[in-house]
């Protein structure tokens, strides 16, 4: 069953109140540019295929409730009660219910008259893979915004609602993230990433044309779970903005490759290694968009291969699986593959030759049964639409 189906069936199970609609929005892998957005920096991530959808009915209590076929009991507050329960340092909700409630309450301050919206009951069910480094925090995030800019006739813009998401990741969640997952679920299209500026929020589609070059995107699962509000992301954003402090930069952003030899001998050496990642990403990600415009995504490979290099080397943000996924990728073909998303776990993509997919994907399961890693999750993701009405 897909996930609109299931959204549906869940708030049937809820409520007789009949449904307003279901929404959905895709998860997203990044093609290049990790660590760089909440740098002010650059990003070309893609929505892929799985998808959260949002069932929502509205009610008449002004009460708010949520529920997710991912989580045992619904949540349910006052609507006003959001304002009490976020921004908040000491999780009053549980942690899942903090994503659909934090949304609520960041699109609620957005409202001409908060007073006058209708209460609602919203079921959800996804089939992105959670904790995969695929996002489906955004996805949930924008599938709940998206329903609720229309059901609340908020009248809001893409760029607004990946806003109110992001609040919720920071401010209701806890988790210190950047920007991109909401942009790329937001702004997905079919066969293309979004280039995103993460300080001007510009954003425009550039074509991958990947089914054209007979080439697929390859997502490799690893199955090792990440936990970005306790985990290293916060230790790398700290060291990022060491970095800019004691370069006498806003973000590492406006640090560029050339000055990386000067920043050498201003920083100590684990700061530095962690500014240079930032630097080389950013231009990575230039030279990935550039080279798409020009050439197609054949050309791309040597910038994967060293995007991967530098997250485990420099920001030293891979796992031992990561690093199998990418190797053994490389070494049956693959034109470039690198991991994607925060880190420490997660999933890695590769780019390969159509017909190589399956082999490609043989491979990497068996080296990972021969490392003794858990068995790794496979399947392609062409480049996918961004946010849609079911129903
Ligand atoms: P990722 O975004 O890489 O999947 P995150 O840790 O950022 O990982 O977000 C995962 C969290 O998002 C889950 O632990 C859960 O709290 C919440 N979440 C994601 N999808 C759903 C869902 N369908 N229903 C409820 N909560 C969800
Ligand atoms: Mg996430």
């Amino acid at each position: 069953m897909d996930a609109a189906s299931a959204a549906r069936l869940l708030l049937a199970s809820l409520t007789e109140a009949p449904a307003a609609g279901v929404w959905s929005a895709p998860g997203r892998a990044n093609l290049i540019g990790e660590h760089t957005d909440y740098n002010d920096g650059f990003v070309l991530p893609f929505a892929i295929p799985h998808r959260t959808a949002a069932a929502v009915a509205t009610r008449p209590d002004g009460r708010i409730r949520v529920a997710s076929t991912f989580a045992d009991a619904p949540v349910e507050v006052a609507l006003e009660e959001l304002d009490r329960l976020f921004p908040s340092a000491v999780p009053r909700v549980p942690e899942w219910a903090a994503y659909p409630l934090g949304v609520a309450w960041a699109l609620r301050a957005l409202a001409h008259a908060p007073a006058a919206l209708p209460g609602l009951d919203i079921a959800i069910a996804s089939d992105v893979p959670v904790g995969a480094g695929l996002s489906s925090s955004a996805a949930i995030e924008s599938a709940v915004g998206v329903a609720l800019d229309d059901v609340w006739e908020l009248g809001l813009d893409a760029v607004r609602i990946a806003g109110a998401g992001r609040r919720a990741e920071n401010e209701a969640v806890g988790a210190p993230t950047g920007i991109m997952d909401q942009m790329a679920s937001m702004l997905g299209e079919p066969d293309a990433a979004v280039f995103l500026d993460c300080r001007s929020l510009a954003a425009r589609t550039v074509p991958l044309r990947v089914r054209e070059a007979g080439l697929d995107v390859l997502v490799i699962d690893t199955q090792v779970r990440h936990a970005h509000a306790t985990g290293g992301y916060g230790e790398r954003r700290a060291a990022c903005e060491r970095g800019a402090a004691e370069l006498g930069v806003p973000a590492l952003r406006d640090v560029a490759v050339d000055d990386l030899d000067r920043a050498a001998g201003l920083l100590d050496e684990t700061t530095f290694r962690r500014v240079r990642h930032v630097v080389t990403e950013n231009q990575r990600v230039l030279d990935t968009v550039a080279a798409l415009e020009a050439e197609g995504p054949r050309a791309i490979g040597g910038l994967l291969i060293a995007s991967h290099a530098s997250m485990r080397d420099d920001f030293e943000i891979s796992v031992p699986e990561l690093d199998l996924a990418v190797d053994t990728a490389l070494a049956h073909g693959a034109i470039g593959a690198r991991m994607t998303g925060g880190g420490f776990g997660g999933a890695a993509i590769a780019l390969v030759d159509h017909e190589q997919a399956d082999a490609v994907g043989a491979a990497v399961r068996a080296s990972f049964a021969a490392a003794g890693f858990r068995a790794p999750r496979l399947f392609t993701a062409p480049p996918s639409a961004g946010p849609r009405r079911d129903a």
